[in-house]
């Protein structure tokens, strides 16, 4: 499946009902490593047809062994599933890192962490559950959780295995089978997935995976009668596009989508540490990240000292090629990535917001053709503004100045998302207060992006539908039946009089 192609590395096959296979539809298309430009790799992409496979064979495992096999069976291959990714996710760190320019010392975090995932949710596969309903003695109710079925999976490029297992784990533990229809510009680690999973030993076709791009794979998942359910994370946009063209079967959703975060420092917070961690979260990922800080709401009184550090810490972020060990942050993810904050740098500074710290392209060197930007800090935003409105998904941090609580809860939920917010301050009272009234799926005091496989995650408003992660997740992947048996199987003749 993968082979050395002259130059680049080939994928040339999709992962179907256990068989690597050729692509019916598709064709070989080159991955573009953002750190140069140039082609790196060589990916199979499938169409409609492949998509068809895929999800016939979906059905056949879900109908077939998928739903024969008991929880803890399940359970069983998931565990190792995690040890498998445990001891690979070096090298598929290496992968991301080339595919989507991400920092290897960031892949490999992220990564190294993801075989708790499958462990997490191999341990819930064999206590889904139902209740018992007390009524009257004439019946016995209960209910049962079920798997919904043929699970179509659709994934961004900013954090290719991240959003995957998020979906996979939880999906595979609730008795689902999986088609996964990676983003066009990161395919490569969720065929190396593919391997983990086959090496694993799970049934053929349980976990499918037709990389191809999303206007012809993707649109043929989200029609395809087959697929009882969409697991989605990107854009809001392609999720409209996706609800209507997924309405005819009434297939259900769930999705991971923007943010537009307030991270907000109150006065009387630990200002170091406030710092570090806006700071870490404004260019973590090269900014590619729905829960990031990018607004970040600072108290008056500290809101000078707060901008000088920034400014200073922005000077310290190495740029580099993202496999040197010593690069903090590698380049966008893509060219239109790239345009993107380019344009947004130009509409802040347009707008009148005041730039502080970085603000072009990085073409120095070895970085001359790649998608570089320096980390970049406009201070003096309003909320008004397009850069604090509008999610950019580039390495720039919007600094908004606020007094006093009400001021800053107003601005933090003057936004159509509401996906993740952070606050800091000492006052325990405030804490409590301000999160109470924030509108997000997740709010961090005194902290910021602390996510595990068990702390549910998910947007409110624009930001999404369902939770990911937690025992939330498991929600997206099952029906419930609730069953009524009659005790005394009488039913009274309703036309006796
Ligand atoms: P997109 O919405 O452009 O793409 C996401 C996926 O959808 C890709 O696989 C894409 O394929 C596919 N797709 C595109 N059009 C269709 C269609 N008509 N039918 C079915 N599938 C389709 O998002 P991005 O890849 O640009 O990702 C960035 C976005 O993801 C950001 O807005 C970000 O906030 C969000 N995100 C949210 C997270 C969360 O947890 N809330 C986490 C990470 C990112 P193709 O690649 O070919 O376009």
């Amino acid at each position: 499946m993968r082979a050395p192609a002259g130059s680049l590395v080939r994928y040339d096959r999709l992962f179907v009902g256990g068989e690597w296979v050729a692509p019916l539809d598709g064709g070989l298309v080159e991955s573009i490593d953002p750190a140069t430009g140039l082609p790196w790799a060589e990916v199979g992409f499938g169409g409609p047809r492949d998509i068809d496979r895929a999800v016939a064979a979906a059905r056949e495992a879900f109908e077939g062994p998928w739903r024969r096999m008991p929880g803890w069976e399940r359970a069983a291959l998931l565990r190792r599933l995690a040890d498998l990714y445990r001891e690979h996710a070096g090298e598929m760190a290496v992968l991301e890192s080339r595919d989507s320019g991400r920092a290897i010392r960031e892949a490999r975090a992220d990564l190294g962490a993801h075989h708790h995932w499958y462990q997490w949710f191999a341990s819930l596969a064999d206590k889904i559950s139902g209740r018992t309903i007390p009524m009257d003695d004439t019946v016995h109710c209960f209910t049962t959780r079920v798997p919904v079925g043929v699970v179509g999976a659709i994934t961004p490029w900013n954090a290719p295995m991240l959003t995957t297992t998020w979906k996979v784990a939880p999906a595979l533990a609730a008795g689902c089978t999986v088609v996964l229809k990676p983003a066009e510009q990161t395919p490569v680690t969720a065929l190396e997935l593919a391997r983990l999973i086959e090496k694993a030993g799970f049934p053929p076709g349980v976990f499918n995976v037709v990389p191809g791009y999303g206007r012809d794979a993707g649109a043929r998942l989200v029609a395809h009668p087959g697929v009882d359910k969409i697991a989605f994370t990107g854009e809001g946009r392609t999720a409209k596009t996706i609800l209507r063209n997924g309405a005819d079967n009434l297939k259900r959703f769930s999705f991971e989508l923007g943010g537009k975060a307030p991270h907000i420092i109150f006065a009387d917070a630990d200002v170091d540490q406030a710092v570090n961690a806006a700071t870490s979260s404004a260019w973590a990922v090269c900014g590619q990240s729905c829960a990031l800080g990018s607004r970040v709401l600072v108290e008056r009184p500290i809101y000078d000292r707060v901008v000088a550090a920034f400014a200073e810490r922005a000077r310290k972020v190495r740029v580099g090629m993202p496999l040197d060990e010593t690069t903090h942050m590698g380049p966008q993810a893509h060219a239109e990535q790239l345009d993107k904050t380019l344009s947004y740098i130009k509409i802040g500074r347009s707008e009148g917001a005041e730039l502080i710290a970085g603000g072009g392209r990085l073409t120095d060197g070895p970085l001359a053709n790649g998608y570089f930007v320096a980390p970049t800090v406009f201070a003096n935003v309003a909320n008004e503004m397009r850069i604090a409105r509008e999610e950019i998904f580039g390495p720039v941090a919007a600094l908004i100045p606020f007094s006093g609580e009400e001021e800053a809860v107003a601005i933090a939920n003057d936004t159509t998302y509401g996906l993740t917010a952070g606050l800091w301050t000492r006052d325990v009272g405030r804490a409590h207060r301000v999160s109470a009234r924030i509108q997000a799926g997740i709010v961090w005091v005194n902290t910021y992006r602390y996510i595990r496989w068990s702390t549910p995650y998910g947007g409110f408003k624009a930001s999404g539908w369902g939770r990911e992660n937690g025992l939330e997740a498991l929600d997206n992947f099952l029906e419930t039946r609730t069953t009524v048996v009659s005790t005394t199987g009488q039913f009274p003749d309703a036309y006796a009089q």
